[in-house]
């Protein structure tokens, strides 16, 4: 105020006091940003001007009168403002201008920038002006500022740039993902982290974005300082003033490194096997199905090789995983080597290997050649020595191969191929490569129907047993032999020999075994009963299979005691394929059986692995000569020599030896004088149903048998 009067003559002329007064009360009144207030010494409110209705809510008919502190001076400045309007009344002078919260009329707080002066005209009441000017909209700037100024501190890159794209602003984030500092990049324009990987017309699509849209959002491969190339997630906002001209860009960016890493390495684990690094079974479909597909377009033929490891769970129980693991790597990286560029190794697993040959010719014939050189390549390489960790190991693999030419084939179907051949190249033995073919095909099939048809024999209870005479050197009925049949509704009468082996692969020999040792018991216990068959004993076949059940001896047991069959009665015979493995527990149990008072009997002897070093250790009690041996008697010198060393052999450690399939009386007289103690074959009887069996005990039964034996 004091500068108001101290130029009374801003307009020119000399105005006469009236006219500045009347002037400076429009001025007052039309100030329209800042309230001004008039307050006598005591706080009475004298001038109350347009803004001050606006700023703090009272018309000046409501506000003049009242007190300062009850108008717009809140309770807790109340003290503070008493003392302030004291001095400054005191003194003649106002207080410093300054920020406060001042009270709106509804009680909320607004922020002004206030000053004040002291007016005194003499002879009147000095009176003090204040000037405050609403600093509402500058608060609300400020607080965006402050929540732009945190969000320029975020996790992001930022940088701003000005209108022509000079760099003005980075944040930490920027220079901790770039490497430059704020100082190396303001002045700069972003070109400083391009990587040069993006084309021109990249980026003048972006600046096309821009400028239509004001936006534009990508991934860009920027550069650090240290000259790595990092893919950036990118997006840039264009700042435009209230005429709609940009004055700035603000980019924010988001470092994809470490989402490509994580990418790259989920792609990794889902189409990769972790331990050899090949593809794995995902990858390898994939490609057969493409493989497929493109061969039916171009009318070639492609090839699938199923691989597996020979004996390598022995391996892995022996040596340890850890040394299987190194096996697996080594064939691995073999198998990397031997496939072309656009052929396929993976693992699909365990001990299980694929190669997947592509485009091979049309003609299956030198398909199946090229074939049939790769794999004798990858025989050869696999069977050379492989360097395990403390030793060297000699391995080998097996190979199924299945050609898919123009033909429509599914993969599932090629799959299945493979395996087939997979399954005849380990059953011919280990290093061993096989083609799949139509025959192998139906032979499946056949034996597929054929399993369900046991299944389905068994629950329908389709099974018999047969009974073949067993005979002393006197010609006596000592016993017989059970031999199963399967009376199939379809087939008829089947022999064992086409369904045992199928049942020994398929496990379902061990419930048809079950079944086998129920009947005989039950055989036997009637067979007890009565003084005419009482002497007679019971030989069952059971398989290795079954025999290596950890509860067979148990079941053995159970079954003799539910029908209170007589054990001594009862023979098993095993055969020698059950002495290749595991011989100390095969001891055992066989011990147990004898103990419990049971026959062991070594069927089919001469025929298998024939070390003769282990047949001291069992506790058997007959020796049975294969039929081979018998069929060519008596004119085969070679079998009659076996037969003989075989008698021989039986007698040394005590054991009866039984000769089977014997049809003739010179078969039987030779046998009888190179001292054979027991006979079996068509010659005495074939195997028959039980009830025919019964016939023949019935003549016999008049003399009983005078020698045991066998
Ligand atoms: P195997 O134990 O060697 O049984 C003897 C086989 O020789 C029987 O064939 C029998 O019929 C046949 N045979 C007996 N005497 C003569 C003969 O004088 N000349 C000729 N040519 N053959 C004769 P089968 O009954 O067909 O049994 C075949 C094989 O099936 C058996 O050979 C045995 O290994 C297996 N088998 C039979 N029944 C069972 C069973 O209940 N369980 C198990 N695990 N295997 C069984
Ligand atoms: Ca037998
Ligand atoms: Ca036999």
């Amino acid at each position: 105020m004091a500068e108001l009067k101290a130029d009374p003559t801003p307009w020119g002329g000399r105005p006469s006091r009236k006219d500045n007064e009347a002037r400076f009360q429009k001025l007052f009144e039309e100030a329209d940003a800042m309230s001004i207030q008039g307050y006598l010494p005591d706080g009475t409110l004298v001038y109350w001007n347009r803004a001050s209705e606006r700023i703090y809510g009272y018309t000046a008919a409501e506000a003049l009168g009242a007190n300062l502190l009850d108008l717009i001076i809140p309770p807790e400045m109340h003290t503070q403002t008493t003392a302030a309007v004291r001095w400054m009344f005191e003194t003649g002078k106002g207080i410093p201008p300054s920020r406060m919260a001042l009270k709106h009329k509804d009680g909320r707080r607004v922020p002004v920038y206030s000053s004040h002066t002291i007016v005194a005209v003499p002879g009147q009441s000095p009176v003090m002006f204040c000037m405050d000017a609403d600093m509402s909209a500058l608060h609300q700037a400020e607080a965006e500022l402050r929540v732009a100024a945190a969000a320029f501190d975020s996790q992001q890159g930022m940088l701003i740039t000005d209108a022509a794209g000079v760099i003005l602003r980075v944040n930490a984030a920027f220079t901790r993902a770039t490497g430059y500092a704020a100082t190396e990049a303001v002045g700069q324009t972003p070109r400083l982290i391009h990587s040069g990987r993006q084309s021109p017309e990249f980026y003048r699509a972006l600046w096309h974005d821009l400028r239509t849209a004001g936006f534009w959002q990508g991934e860009i491969w920027n550069q650090r300082k240290n000259g790595e190339v990092y893919a950036d997630w990118v997006t840039i906002a264009a700042v435009k003033d209230e005429w709609g001209r940009v004055t700035n860009y603000v980019g924010t960016q988001t470092d994809m490194t470490h989402r490509k890493n994580a990418e790259a390495k989920i792609t990794r684990l889902a189409y990769f096997d972790p331990l050899t690094q090949l593809p794995n079974r995902r990858q390898m479909l994939d490609r057969l199905q493409r493989s497929v597909a493109a061969n039916l377009r171009n009318r070639s033929a492609g090839a699938l090789l199923f691989i597996d490891v020979d004996d390598f769970q022995t391996l892995n129980d022996t040596l340890g995983h850890d040394q299987g693991d190194l096996l697996l790597q080594q064939i691995a990286q073999r198998l990397k080597r031997i496939v072309r560029a656009g052929d396929t190794a993976a693992r699909l697993g365990g001990d299980e290997f694929v190669v997947l040959l592509d485009d091979l010719s049309p003609n299956l014939t030198e398909a199946a050649d090229a074939v049939k050189t790769v794999g004798d390549t990858i025989l050869t390489s696999l069977s050379q020595v492989y360097h395990l960790r403390e030793q060297e190991y000699l391995g080998s693999v097996s190979l199924g191969v299945t050609l898919f030419s123009h033909q429509e084939s599914s993969v599932d179907e090629l799959l299945k191929q493979a395996d087939l051949a997979l399954f005849e190249a380990k059953a011919a033995g280990r290093n061993t490569l096989r083609f799949f073919d139509l025959e192998m095909q139906a032979a499946i099939t056949r034996r597929a129907t054929l399993l369900n048809g046991l299944r389905e024999g068994l629950r329908q209870q389709q099974f018999r047993l047969f009974l073949q005479p067993q005979v002393n050197r006197d010609g006596a009925l000592v016993g017989a032999e059970a031999l199963i049949r399967w009376h199939c509704p379809v087939r008829g009468l089947v022999s064992p020999a086409d369904f045992i082996p199928v049942a020994e692969e398929s496990g379902l020999i061990l419930p048809l075994g079950k079944w086998v040792l129920d009947a005989a018991c039950a055989l036997l216990a009637t067979w007890g009963a009565r003084p005419e068959t009482a002497h007679l004993t019971l030989a069952v076949n059971v398989s290795a299979r079954q025999f290596r059940q950890t509860d067979f001896v148990d079941q053995v047991l159970t079954t003799l005691d539910r029908y209170q069959a007589n054990p001594r009665r009862l023979k098993l015979e095993l055969t020698e394929s059950l002495l290749v493995d595991r011989l100390d527990e095969v001891i055992v149990k066989m011990s147990a059986l004898k103990t419990l008072g049971l026959g062991l009997a070594l069927d089919d002897f001469g025929t298998g692995y024939s070390s003769l070093s282990y047949l001291r250790h069992l506790p058997l009690e007959q020796l049975k000569i294969d039929r081979s041996f018998v069929r060519d008697l008596p004119a085969d010198r070679d079998s009659a020599a076996v037969a003989q060393t075989i008698i021989v052999l039986g007698q040394t450690m005590g054991l009866c030896v039984l000769a089977e399939g014997v049809e003739t009386q010179a078969q039987r007289d030779l046998l009888a004088s190179l001292g054979c103690h027991g006979f079996q074959g068509y010659f005495f009887g074939e195997p028959m149903p039980m009830d025919a069996f019964q016939e023949l005990i019935r003549p016999c039964s008049q003399n009983e048998p005078t020698s045991l034996a066998c």
